[in-house]
């Protein structure tokens, strides 16, 4: 037999796996299955393909994207490999011609759509062949809470069972939050899977957070330092991409814009003016950059804080596509918070979905802010930070953030975090972060009197603290999983179990602090 590395070039031309893929082409091959997390272009289709061509049998991939399954089948038959797709694209005649030659063992893999599975034609056919393995791919659409959620996809597990021997079964997938990848593992019935993430750093990418006081003239800034090169500044709204784009026109910044409200001949214009690089900087929504390839962007600004990490990931991800050092810089403000809270409630419900899970999944979107925010304040290296979003193991200092270029120390901040967890304690952990800082710091609002928190032994132990300096360690404190806030439109501070052992003193509490000088608009450049 050959091995995996042999089939891996002489089909794909590729002389060595990546990070990660060698340790999914493994457990697939041994028949364990594997739940596996990549970003985009990390490189998740070898992961099954080599599998599928060292395994007996047929392997079928699962896939909602017509388009994905034919430009796939295409390079695949182009290596010589055996492979067809069976989808909607198909006439009847073409469609029945393809499951016939699939009965026959004409083909080594073949992707299908979800909705096929159930039909009588293609379970028959099936029925006939071995299966060596299933690989799932978009697997989170299997999830409800997700933006992607495709009804097919909760058939699969039913599908995997009803076959005459159970097949090893891959799911894979560019994005999922912790409570995505445990509803995939849970709905795919995935059997003691070996979960993988991998393939998000990007080293090339430096990565900094402003919080400016003025946005207009931190972002002229930061590309009038970076003159000629290609870049991206997200807004939020089609109003603030017009105003930044004449701002920077303003200023003989050479600019264009995109938008859904533009007319599509002038998106189309604008896009390939960037493209081609007869605009050096691009102002758009977040409706710009799928499917673009532009390898050259050399930074990307976002004017507003996107709505979670998900999203910022991907726009950010964007610059230094060529591998030469690129720039991703938020301009925060706390205005973009109340902003897209207001945009989650705003939001449009799924109708095909019930009541009681549109409110759940209304809740993740504002734990997923949540984190957005947490990445826009903490003080911990930024990507460590996005990294272990995304489930993936990082050091804690990579040097090339505006945390970690900033120069920050470890401070032990047990006593104040004693205090700031009794008093949530103390208050019976229904108030919110900002009243508890208020207490804390011995305000004389109304509610904390009428209340009598002022009689709670926690009152003003941080009279001497900045609020932003409370703030800080609320954060901190929730950052570090002592504190939850719960979500909601009035979210409330409450303790975890883990608080418990700071507050009994058995364990220290440290955090990460700038050291001087602080982090401002002036001195946090582009690092
Ligand atoms: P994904 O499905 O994760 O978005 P793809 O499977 O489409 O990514 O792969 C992205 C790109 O990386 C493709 O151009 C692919 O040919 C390339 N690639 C994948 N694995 C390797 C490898 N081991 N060595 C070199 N290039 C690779
Ligand atoms: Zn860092």
């Amino acid at each position: 037999m050959e091995t995996k590395e042999a089939v891996l070039r002489r089909y794909f031309g590729y002389a060595a796996f990546r990070q990660g893929q060698e340790e999914v082409v493994n457990a697939l091959l041994s028949g364990r299955d594997v739940l596996c997390v990549m970003p985009t272009g990390a490189g998740k289709s070898i992961c099954y393909q080599v599998p599928a061509l060292l395994l007996p049998g047929v392997t079928l991939v699962i896939s909602p994207l017509i388009s994905l399954m034919q430009d796939q089948v295409e390079s695949l038959t182009q290596a010589g490999v055996r492979a067809a797709f069976l989808n909607s694209s198909l006439t009847p005649a073409q469609y029945v011609h393809a499951l016939r030659n699939m009965e026959n063992g004409q083909y080594k893999i073949v992707y299908v759509a979800p909705e096929r599975l159930s039909t009588e034609a293609f379970r028959a056919a099936v029925n006939r062949l071995t299966i060596s393995l299933i690989a799932v791919d978009e697997a989170h659409c299997v999830s409800q809470w997700g933006q992607d959620f495709r009804p097919d996809y909760l058939k699969i597990a039913s599908f995997v069972e009803s076959l005459p021997q159970r097949p090893v079964v891959g799911a894979f997938t560019a994005t999922a939050t912790k409570a995505v990848r445990s509803d995939i593992a849970e709905l795919l019935q995935l059997r003691d899977p070996l979960c993988i993430t991998t393939g998000f750093d990007r080293p090339n990418l430096y990565f900094g957070v402003q919080t400016p006081h003025s946005k207009p003239l931190a972002l002229l800034e930061l590309i009038e330092q970076r003159p000629g090169k290609s870049g991206i500044v997200y807004c939020a709204t089609r109003r603030t991409v017009e105003e930044v784009e004449a701002l920077l026109n303003d200023k003989g910044i050479s600019a264009t814009r995109y938008h859904a409200g533009l007319p599509e001949e002038e998106r189309r214009r604008n896009q390939e003016d960037f493209v081609y690089d007869r605009k050096a900087v691009m102002v758009a929504t977040n409706a710009f950059g799928m499917g673009i390839d532009k390898s050259n962007v050399s930074f990307v600004i976002h004017y507003n804080m996107p709505k979670n990490l998900e999203s910022y990931y991907q726009e950010a991800g964007r610059a230094g596509r060529d591998g030469s050092p690129a720039d991703c810089i938020l301009l925060y403000s706390p205005q973009d918070v109340r902003t897209n809270r207001f945009l989650i409630e705003n939001s449009d419900p799924n109708p095909e979905l019930d009541p009681d899970t549109q409110e759940k999944i209304l809740q993740r979107e504002y734990e997923r802010l949540k984190y957005m925010t947490f990445y826009c304040t903490t003080t911990d290296c930024l990507r460590a930070f996005i990294l272990h979003y995304f489930g993936e193991k990082s050091e804690a200092y990579c040097g090339c953030c505006s945390s970690c270029a900033s120069g920050s120390a470890l401070i032990d901040a047990t006593i104040p975090a004693q205090q700031a967890l009794s008093c949530v304690a103390r208050t019976g952990q229904r108030l919110g972060s900002a009243m508890i800082a208020d207490i804390l710091r011995g305000s004389e609002k109304e509610r904390i009197l009428q209340n009598g928190w002022n009689r709670q032994s926690t009152y003003g132990l941080m009279r001497d603290k900045e609020e932003w300096e409370v703030r800080r360690l609320l954060d901190a404190l929730l950052v570090q999983g002592l504190l939850l806030q719960t979500s909601g439109q009035y979210p409330v501070l409450k303790l975890t179990p883990a608080a418990r052992t700071v507050l009994l003193g058995e364990r220290k509490f440290e955090m990460r602090v700038p050291v001087a000088p602080e982090k401002t608009a002036q001195n946090d450049g582009d690092g």
